[in-house]
């Protein structure tokens, strides 16, 4: 094994570092830390280029905090669109997806578009512009 690897990542001449490192994971608000994961990594921007057996623990970590997120954000679509006061299949028809889009978003079936959670926070934070994009 090579005892030099540079990151490819930073692809200025960065050198990894081989060790044993916690590895944090963000997805939107959430935060995950894998503890001592082995491999190369980098000083910089925190790349990781994992040893054999260590990619899986690192996905495994990765998509429990992913459906971690995807609930939250299920349940917060939800909470914005009665706070709306628009029944699924008005909320539906209104962002577009089709009647059954919001039933499908809040029990995490599929995920909504991200101009919609925008759209939606927004209007979360600014109720009174509803008209206005029912009228659009
Ligand atoms: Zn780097």
């Amino acid at each position: 094994m090579s005892d030099k690897r540079f990151c490819l990542q930073c692809d200025d001449g960065t050198l990894l570092e081989h060790g044993a490192k916690d590895v944090t994971i963000t997805i939107d608000t959430l935060t995950a830390s894998v503890p001592a994961v082995s491999g190369w990594h980098c000083p910089v921007c925190a790349e990781c280029e994992f040893d054999d057996g260590e990619g899986q623990r690192y996905s495994e970590a990765l998509s429990a905090l992913r459906n971690l997120a995807d609930k939250q954000r299920a349940s917060e679509l939800r909470l914005i669109r009665k706070k709306l006061g628009l029944r699924q299949a008005d909320a539906g028809k209104l962002f577009g997806g089709g009647v059954s889009a919001f039933s499908d978003y809040e029990c995490g079936k599929k995920q909504p578009h991200k101009s919609t959670v925008l759209l939606l926070k927004l209007l979360a934070r600014h109720p009174e512009l509803l008209g206005e994009v029912q009228g659009g």
